[in-house]
């Protein structure tokens, strides 16, 4: 007996009963839906298809008495449909029976159709299995390929560390060097110039106390002598002076 607001997954959740485990191969052959799940309304169509009403549309008769038809997604015919319930028709209903030869029904067609089901069921499931395993090996692919990415991008932060302290040193280093260069290029320049003042104040005595010397005894110097100690680029005319000698034989 097919029954509304049964749903497993509400009532008990991580268990089924036997009576909902009996109508588990229901499905919507297109979509996969479960009929258990009460998600959306399912039909038997007369090509002995199980479709979910968003699977196929119907296509509503000219007066409301005439049953609509719907064009099959599996099979692309048109045909006539049921939805799937209590108010079906029995010899339909028949095709869903849990235990169909408990009560006497020819169930070599309920057999056919449930097996075909249940193989349609069970080769969709065995896809997805495999597909799941696909994406369950390509997840660890990626998970050890971003591991070791993320590995190497923290060697490489590491490196990038010890490149960025070795920087700061080597800067560090050469600013240190130049003030240091400064310094003894400052003391060299201080050094110097203490003895070339100290030499220019020789220079400078000893050209004064020639020149005393040489006025104090100018009369006896020649005046050529001074002449040449004393070069001029402006050349004087040469003056004769009186030679001054004594004479003392007469008087005058
Ligand atoms: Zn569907
Ligand atoms: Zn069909």
């Amino acid at each position: 007996m097919l029954r509304r607001n049964n749903n497993p997954e509400k009532q008990n959740p991580g268990t089924i009963n036997m009576a909902v485990a009996r109508k588990l191969w229901i499905h919507c052959n297109r979509c996969f839906t479960h009929f258990v799940n009460r998600q959306s309304i399912m039909f038997l169509l007369a090509c002995k298809h199980v479709i979910c009403e968003k699977c196929v549309a119907a296509n509503l008769g000219r007066t409301p008495s005439d049953a609509p038809t719907y064009k099959c997604p599996m099979c692309q015919q048109l045909v006539r449909g049921r939805q799937l319930g209590n108010s079906m028709p029995s010899n339909l209903k028949d095709m869903f029976h849990p235990q169909p030869w408990l009560d006497g029904i020819h169930h070599d067609v309920v057999d056919t159709f449930q097996r075909a089901n249940c193989d349609h069921l069970d080769k969709h499931l065995k896809e997805k299995s495999k597909k799941l395993n696909k994406e369950e090996s390509d997840c660890k692919l990626a998970k050890e390929s971003t591991y070791k990415h993320y590995m190497e991008y923290r060697r490489t932060r590491h490196i990038r560390k010890q490149l960025e302290d070795r920087a700061r040193q080597i800067k560090i280093q050469a600013r240190l060097r130049e003030e240091e260069e400064l310094r003894r290029s400052s003391l060299a320049k201080r050094r110097k110039s203490p003895d070339a003042a100290a030499s220019a104040a020789l220079q400078a005595i000893v050209d004064g106390a020639k020149k005393s010397r040489s006025r104090s005894h100018s009369p006896a110097v020649p005046l050529d002598t001074i002449s040449q100690r004393h070069r001029s680029p402006i050349m004087r005319p040469t003056i004769t002076s009186f030679e001054q000698r004594a004479n003392h034989s007469f008087d005058l």
